[in-house]
């Protein structure tokens, strides 16, 4: 039987690319970033890889579909998108000093 689910992600993963733009690292733009408290985070806290809300919702694409997600503060805009989409909070916006 065909995994309808495996080519929907396939499909996601797809049109969910990083890529740098014309402004250049963007991240620079906010000091506010997404901290991801791993002892709330979906994926992280069974291992299995569910969710993703965060990475479904970010404009900018620059969260990883990886356990646990990570995000690129290169690239990240500080928008607070993921913070308000993730289904148990598990996300805070907090200052960070950017390399
Ligand atoms: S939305 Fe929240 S729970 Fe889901 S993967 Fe992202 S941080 Fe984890
Ligand atoms: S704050 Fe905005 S740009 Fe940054 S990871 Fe979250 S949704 Fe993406």
């Amino acid at each position: 039987m065909k995994d309808s689910k495996k080519d929907y992600q396939k499909i996601l993963s797809s049109v969910q690319k990083s890529v740098i733009g014309e402004a250049g690292k963007t991240g620079s733009w906010s000091k506010l970033k997404p901290i991801i408290n791993v002892e709330k985070c979906i994926p992280a806290r069974s291992g299995k890889p569910s969710c993703f809300t965060c990475w479904l919702y970010c404009p900018e694409a620059v969260i990883e579909r990886i356990i646990p997600p990570k995000i690129d503060f290169n690239y990240c805009k500080g928008c607070a998108i993921c913070m308000e989409e993730c289904p148990v909070k598990a996300i805070t916006m907090e200052e960070v000093e950017l390399e």
